[in-house]
This record gives structure tokens, C-alpha cells and sequence, in this order.
């Protein structure tokens, strides 16, 4: 048994066989080969791409079946064409007869020549062409060299998946019903991966640096998302204890239950309000049934980040208008406009391809210069405003002619839609991100101009602390405590409250526990987060008054270092409240 730590990134457990996702950084062996030896490596080929055209085959069959997108089903009857063509197999035959090489190093060298002249091609179409080559060539290698090269959307079993990293848009064509865990070499816990890990219940331990070269597929791994430790083979005493760990984690979630229908009052009569963050329209129910008096902040770029489609107005319509009545007529329901770039990228959308795209092309600097779409978008969420109580919300916005932009934008919107006689909701609250140090600092003049605000601290901790949030090797550096990022958070609740406007927290330090109080000390309104950490927040809320966390806040202010200031919120959290322990 091997014990790995990395960075516990969504809570729970998941025990169960790895299905490592070989799909990056495929090394292909070379080898010379003897005469005598061509025909069976011939045939390997052959046998090779025969499972390549059926996995090809019935991967068909099941996006048919499921009905979906064309896009999906011309993909694989291009890879199916390339292994029906009648000059494919001799190419390669050729190529081994002559070289006498391995089979994977001759179907490699066969692409190879096959895309030479296609690649400096400005065409679309041939590049694209080069891109199914390579495709189907890494299948056929995979089944010649066994890896199991199952492509995410087609987990047909109960896995945990161990990768390299995984994309935010990978984890969204997942079937989650079949991915119980997540062990992965790169990202952080405020990384979208491990954000939507927390959204889809899947337990994850992020930022284990190589535990891709330290598991093989099929083996038995335990993901502990709470402790942030991977057991690879684990012995049976360690299962064993994992199993009675896991049932009791599960009946501290259904205990949690009990706190529904209860406001998150404080104990001294002090209520805040706390709301859910969405990723995907169908997390409503979820939202739901944790006790969601709102929603906080739906991600509506995820919308967008699907492969193969860019979501049109009625699309979006749709789901905003299913997440305003799923959530009923007096719950706010915040959607955020796109807020792509960074590691949200959207390849249908623009060529994102920069060289510091954290500082880039991101949110309200993509929306301003592509009208089209963030007007579009506006509509959208305008014409579903009549479902429900929709609060818009911007991203990413750094100084007040970047906001006055948007504004503009957002009446000229309105007006198209009066002059259409599209009916939407008058009264409308729009608030801004406050996640850029600079909005921070002018907050006072920003409060001015919106109804509200909520700080998203995962952008906001990243850029205070110029610490990439995504990155594992700097994770250590990445400090919601630290002493800067407290006096900007203060900062810019008092600013809000100064204007008389509330503000919220939606970014993932609103849903720790540890820093419930510290937060409620300084004075937030709301608090957003993932529906399944709304329970835990409330039973924290409800256990202490407002003066004793005004009182923690007194005590921390003035400390000089984040190592003190957890030390000591950790500490005063241990005596007052007890948290869950195996
Ligand atoms: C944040 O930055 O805190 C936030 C909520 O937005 P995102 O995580 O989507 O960048
Ligand atoms: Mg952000």
C-alpha cells in the first residue's frame, strides 16, 4: 500500500478501481524488428484496428442512441473513413516492411506522412483533417500497446479517475453517475476542476504531482477528499476502516438534513443569507434540497463550454429561465455573464491561445469587445427575467469605465427589448465581482453605481497574492488568511455597507467552514457556495453570536502573519464548535 497527500479539494470518499486517463502525453515505444517478425506485427496492426472500428462503432451507435449533436456523429464517421480507406493498412504495412520497425512506430511515421502536406494549410477543413489523423492513430497505438484509452464521456463503470489534469470542460462531458472519485497530478482547491468536482458530489484530491506514473488501471485506490490522501492498493484493514469511514461521513451528511428548512441565524439573532453557487441549470434540485434561498452565482459560462457548440439565445433563455422558476418567484437568483478565458476555454467561441491568460482576454474584457455575444446573452437573461427575482452580475471588473461599459450596454439592451416589446423585469438588481485588487481599492466609487456586490475571492486571493490558483507547485502560497487579503476584504465590505448596498462572498472561501465566523465578524451578507457545504455553513452560523465573531475578528486584525492568524481561527473553531471526525 502507498499513501500519497495532496490538496483536499472536494469533500468525501470514494473507494474503488482506477481508470487512469492516459489520453496526454502518450510515449510511444520504438524498436527495431527482425524479417521474420513483419507479419505478426502486421497483424497487429490489423487486429488493432479492427477494435479501433468497433470501439469507433459503438461509440456511434450510443451518441445516436442518446441523440446527440451531428457534430459528434461527422467526428466519428471521418475516424471510421480514414480506417476504411483501402490505401491506410498498406501504407503502414509498407512502412514496417521497409524499416523494419515496431508496429506503434510505423503507424506513427505513416500519419506522419500522411499530415505533412496538410499541415501549414490555412484551410479549416484539412486542418482538422490533421487533427483526426492524429486522433485515430492515438486509439489504434492504445489498443496496440493494451492502455485502456476509453475517452471520458464513454466511463461505462464505477471508476476513480487518476489523470494528469483534467480540463473544466472535461469534467462536464463525464457521466457522473460512473466517476466516484478524482486523483489527479495538477490543480488546486480553488482550481474550476475542483470546483465542479464539488458541485458533482465527486470526492477529489488534487495537486498529487505523479500519481499518474504510480497507479496502473484496475487497480484498488482510496480518494479521501476530506484528509486530502490517496491510498494506491490499499491493504484490507485500510479498506475496512475506509468503509466504516465512509458510512460515518454519510450519516454526518444526513444529520445535516435536519437544518434545512432553518434560516442561518446567528445566535443572537443576526440572519445572513445563504445561497448557492450553480455550474449547470440542473443543480436547482440540488440548490434545493440544501436549503438554497437563492442562488448566489450561476456560472453561466459553462453554458458555452460544452465541445462542439456555442449556446444560442433561445438555449440560453431556456436555461436561465429553468434555474428562475426551479428556484421560485422570491428567491434571488444571480447569473453571472460569461466570465470565459483563464482556464475556461471555450475553442468555438475565439482563438484563446496567450501567453498569461489569468491577466488576459478574460469575462468582462471579452464581453466588451464581442458585442454580439454578450448582447445576446443580456437578452436572454432579460426575456427569462419574468420568471422569477434575476440579479445580474458582472466578472472581473477592475475600474468604473470598464463598469460604465457594461451598464451602458446592459440599457441599451433593455431598450431593444421595450422597443421589441419583449417583457422583462424593470427592477432588475445588477451587481459586480469584486475579484481584481484595483476594484477593491475604489470599491467606495464602484458601491455607487450597482445594487450589490459579491467578492470572488478565488480571483481576488490570486491576484492580492499574485499566486496562480490552478498551480499546485505555489499552492502553499495561496492564503485566504493572509493578513492583506483580510484588510481587502474589510475594506471592501465597508465600502459596500458605507453605500448601503449588501455584500456577498461567492467565491469558494465563502463554503469553509473554518472561515464562517471570521466572515460573519466582518460584517458579510450573503454567502454562496457549492449546495453541499450550504448545511455545514448554517450549522456554524447558528452555534455563535454575532459579538463573538466580531470579537475573532478584533483579535486577528492586527496579526502580521497568516500562519498566526489560521493557528489561531483553527483554534478558537476547536474550543466553540465540533467538526466531523472519523
Ligand atoms: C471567484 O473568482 O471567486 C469566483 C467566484 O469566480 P470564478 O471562480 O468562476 O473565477
Ligand atoms: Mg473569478
Amino acid at each position: 500500500m502507498k499513501v500519497i497527500n495532496g490538496i483536499p479539494s472536494s469533500p468525501g470518499i470514494a473507494i474503488g478501481k482506477v481508470f487512469l486517463y492516459t489520453n496526454q502525453n502518450l510515449t510511444v515505444p520504438v524498436y527495431p524488428i527482425e524479417q521474420d517478425e513483419v507479419a505478426a506485427e502486421v497483424d497487429r496492426v490489423k487486429e488493432a484496428v479492427e477494435k479501433t472500428r468497433s470501439d469507433l462503432q459503438e461509440l456511434k451507435e450510443r451518441t445516436e442512441h442518446l441523440g446527440n449533436n451531428d457534430h459528434d456523429n461527422k467526428i466519428i464517421d471521418t475516424h471510421l473513413m480514414i480506417l476504411d480507406d483501402p490505401d491506410f493498412l498498406p501504407k503502414v504495412e509498407k512502412q514496417l516492411a521497409e524499416q523494419l520497425i515496431n508496429a506503434e512506430r510505423a503507424l506513427e511515421m505513416t500519419v506522419g506522412q500522411l499530415t505533412e502536406p496538410l499541415k501549414g494549410s490555412s484551410d479549416e477543413y484539412l486542418k482538422e483533417r490533421v487533427i483526426d489523423l492524429y486522433d485515430v492513430c492515438n486509439r489504434i497505438i492504445h489498443h496496440l500497446l493494451c492502455l485502456e484509452r476509453t475517452p471520458l464521456h464513454d466511463i461505462q463503470h464505477q471508476v476513480v479517475l487518476v489523470s494528469g489534469s483534467l480540463m473544466p470542460s472535461e469534467v462536464l462531458t463525464l457521466d457522473k453517475t460512473y466517476v466516484k472519485g478524482f486523483a489527479l497530478d495538477a490543480g488546486g482547491r480553488t482550481s474550476h476542476t475542483a470546483i465542479l468536482a464539488r458541485s458533482f458530489e465527486i470526492p477529489a484530491v488534487l495537486g498529487l504531482s505523479d500519481i499518474t506514473s504510480q497507479v496502473h488501471n484496475g487497480e484498488m485506490i482510496i480518494v479521501d477528499g476530506n484528509a486530502g490522501k490517496v491510498f494506491i492498493q490499499p491493504d484490507q484493514s485500510t479498506i475496512d476502516q475506509y468503509v466504516a469511514n465512509l458510512s460515518k461521513w454519510e450519516s454526518h451528511e444526513r444529520k445535516l438534513l435536519e437544518l434545512n428548512e432553518l434560516p442561518g441565524l446567528t445566535k443572537d439573532g443576526h440572519r445572513v443569507s445563504l445561497l448557492a453557487n450553480l455550474e449547470i441549470p440542473e443543480e436547482v434540485d440540488s440548490a434545493l434540497s440544501h436549503g438554497a434561498e437563492g442562488v448566489g452565482l450561476y456560472r453561466s459560462e459553462f453554458l458555452f463550454i460544452k465541445p462542439g457548440e456555442v449556446a444560442a439565445e433561445q438555449e440560453q433563455y431556456e436555461a436561465y429561465a429553468h434555474v428562475l422558476k426551479g428556484m421560485g418567484r422570491d428567491q434571488p437568483v444571480t447569473i453571472r455573464t460569461i466570465d470565459v478565458g483563464g482556464d475556461k476555454i471555450i475553442p468555438e467561441l475565439e482563438d484563446f491561445d496567450e501567453e498569461n491568460p489569468i491577466l488576459g482576454w478574460r469575462a468582462v474584457r471579452f464581453c466588451l469587445s464581442r458585442p454580439d455575444i454578450f448582447r445576446t446573452q443580456l437578452k436572454a437573461m432579460l426575456r427569462a427575467s419574468v420568471h422569477g427575482r434575476l440579479r445580474i452580475m458582472f466578472p472581473m471588473i477592475s475600474g468604473v469605465e470598464e463598469l460604465n461599459d457594461v451598464l451602458d450596454i446592459l440599457d441599451s439592451v433593455k431598450q431593444e427589448c421595450r422597443d421589441e416589446e419583449i417583457p422583462f423585469d424593470e427592477s432588475i438588481k445588477v451587481g459586480t465581482m469584486i475579484e481584481v485588487p484595483s476594484a477593491a481599492l475604489i470599491a467606495d466609487h464602484i458601491a455607487k453605481r450597482v445594487d450589490f456586490f459579491s467578492i470572488g475571492t478565488n480571483d481576488l486571493i490570486q491576484y492580492t497574492i499574485a499566486v496562480d490558483r490552478g498551480n499546485e507547485k505555489i499552492a502553499y502560497l495561496y492564503q485566504p488568511y493572509h493578513p492583506g487579503v483580510l484588510r481587502v476584504l474589510k475594506m471592501i465590505i465597508d465600502a459596500g455597507h458605507n453605500e448601503g448596498i449588501p455584500v456577498g462572498m461567492c467565491g469558494e472561501m465563502a463554503g469553509d467552514p473554518l472561515a464562517t465566523v471570521l466572515l460573519l465578524g466582518l460584517g458579510l451578507d450573503e454567502f454562496s457556495m457549492s449546495p453541499n457545504s450550504l448545511l455545514e455553513v448554517k450549522r456554524i452560523v447558528r452555534s455563535v453570536t454575532l459579538h463573538e465573531a466580531q470579537e475573532l475578528v478584533d483579535d486577528i486584525m492586527e496579526m502580521e502573519s497568516y500562519r498566526k492568524i489560521n493557528t489561531y481561527v483553527r483554534k478558537w473553531m476547536n474550543e466553540r464548535i465540533k467538526f466531523f471526525e472519523y
